[in-house]
């Protein structure tokens, strides 16, 4: 595989941009080599600027749930833009994909919306705040909710002590008032609320956790963090960026029939173009400005070409069989996968959920942070390298998940599962 244009784009991007991205993950720092420079995607594949081609599992990281350039997504998105891409004035567009998302979960009685994952989060615990009045929110470890200053905190040294920032440049007055739990964990919840019961202004989770690998929720866990958050006064926030429109028309939630205070969405509702939104109950979301008091703004939120960018992709995941299609994909790549790694000697284990996946290089179940943590990056590394070379686009970290896209096919598949199996062989 030759990768010199790549290498030589690399070089040139890191005189102008810090370490070359404008976004850390993209770097390849994790699987230490060098990140390759995509010039085009086409349904499930990338295409380097070397000229290699690969089958993509990290589409764009969520969005693009229908794979890469789907004609009625870039159609729309060239008949919008060819009539004025922002107007900083209301435009029709963006009733039609609130009250779409408005319509898919019911939970989600009035929604506004913004231009990324971390403006929706951020916003959304600025209105819990408000809402209740109080000023601590508690988090779980190896959760990502965007790179707000409250969000970058980890847990010290005990579970039960305030947080500790992760990264320089947060005030420890802030991370203060960012309280940290484990996943999966309900007791770790109860005792933060036990020590703070008056000043928790809200919970937020990934109703699936996807930025530690893929964890799932335990049964009962999700319920828990409804039925605690109710008693002690406090707003559950479920953050269905990645999960939400992923597993059915609507959030995670639908499944699991909960209604939480708040929902955070991002990825797949802007089709591939900057869009986030946060939405709750009406008597929480008329606290917002100019309705109500609680600020909150943006010069291109709302703007007409992420709108018709997001409602023609949400409008091919309405129909018919969708879920049922990608699915099956989904399903018999992950089963097939699961036998490739069970012919590895019991050092891998992997967790999925319909069109997510991850495989971890440990033979311990994965359910939570640490769990996660024993998981051998090193080996995940040279793995990442292997497929990659076989063609195969795997996310650059051991920490991510794999998405897969209507777009990818049984010849995908088949593909994909030999080329992990060599892989695997290679690094014996
Ligand atoms: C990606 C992600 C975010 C942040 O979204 P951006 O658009 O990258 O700002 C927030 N929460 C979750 C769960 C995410 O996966």
């Amino acid at each position: 595989m030759r990768t010199e244009r790549s290498i030589e784009l690399f070089a040139r991007a890191r005189e102008y941009i810090p370490g070359g991205v404008n976004s850390p993950v993209r770097a390849f720092k994790a699987v230490g080599s060098n990140p390759l420079f995509i010039k085009e995607g086409q349904g499930s594949k990338i295409y380097d600027v070397d000229g290699n081609e690969y089958i993509d599992y990290v589409c764009s990281w969520g969005p693009l749930i229908l794979g890469h350039s789907h004609p009625q997504v870039v159609q729309a998105i060239c008949e919008a833009a060819g009539k004025g891409s922002s107007f900083g004035a209301p435009c029709e567009q963006e009733i039609e994909l609130a009250q779409m998302i408005c319509e898919a979960i019911p939970a989600v009685e009035k929604v506004r919306m913004v231009n990324s994952g971390t403006e929706a989060t951020m916003s959304a615990v600025r209105l819990a705040r408000a809402f209740t009045g109080r000023n601590h929110i508690v988090k779980f470890e190896g959760c990502y909710h965007g790179h707000a200053d409250h969000f970058l905190i980890q847990a010290g040294s005990g579970l039960l002590t305030a947080g500790v920032p992760t990264s320089p440049g947060v005030p420890e007055a802030f991370a203060r008032h960012t309280l940290v739990a484990r996943y999966n964990d309900l007791d770790s919840v109860q005792k933060l609320f036990e020590q703070a019961p008056a000043d928790i202004a809200a919970v937020i989770v990934e109703p699936v956790a996807g930025n530690m690998g893929l964890v799932l929720p335990e049964p009962g866990f999700l319920e828990g963090l409804r039925q605690i958050t109710k008693e002690y006064g406090s707003l559950l926030i479920f953050d269905e960026v990645i999960s939400g429109f992923r597993f059915c028309f609507g959030g995670y939630q639908n499944i699991v029939n909960i209604e939480p205070d708040l929902t955070t969405l991002g990825k797949i509702i802007g089709g591939g173009l900057p869009v986030g939104a946060y939405g709750g109950k009406k008597e929480i979301m008329d606290r917002i400005a100019p309705e109500g008091d609680v600020y909150q703004a943006g010069t291109l939120s709302g703007n007409p070409l992420a709108m018709a960018a997001g409602t023609a992709s949400l409008r091919i995941l309405r129909e018919g069989k969708f879920y049922e299609v990608l699915e099956s994909t989904a399903a018999s790549l992950c089963e097939q996968l699961e036998q490739v790694l069970e012919g590895h000697d019991g050092i891998l284990s992997m967790n999925r959920m319909k069109s997510l996946f991850s495989i971890f290089f440990t033979g311990e179940k994965v359910r939570d942070y640490p769990t996660v943590l024993q998981s051998d990056s090193g080996k995940y590394a040279r793995f990442h390298q292997q497929l990659l070379q076989g063609g195969v686009y795997f996310p650059p970290s051991q920490f991510e998940v794999c998405f897969i896209s209507s777009a990818h096919d049984g010849q995908d598949v088949e593909k994909t599962l030999k080329t992990v199996d060599k892989a695997l062989q290679q690094l014996q």
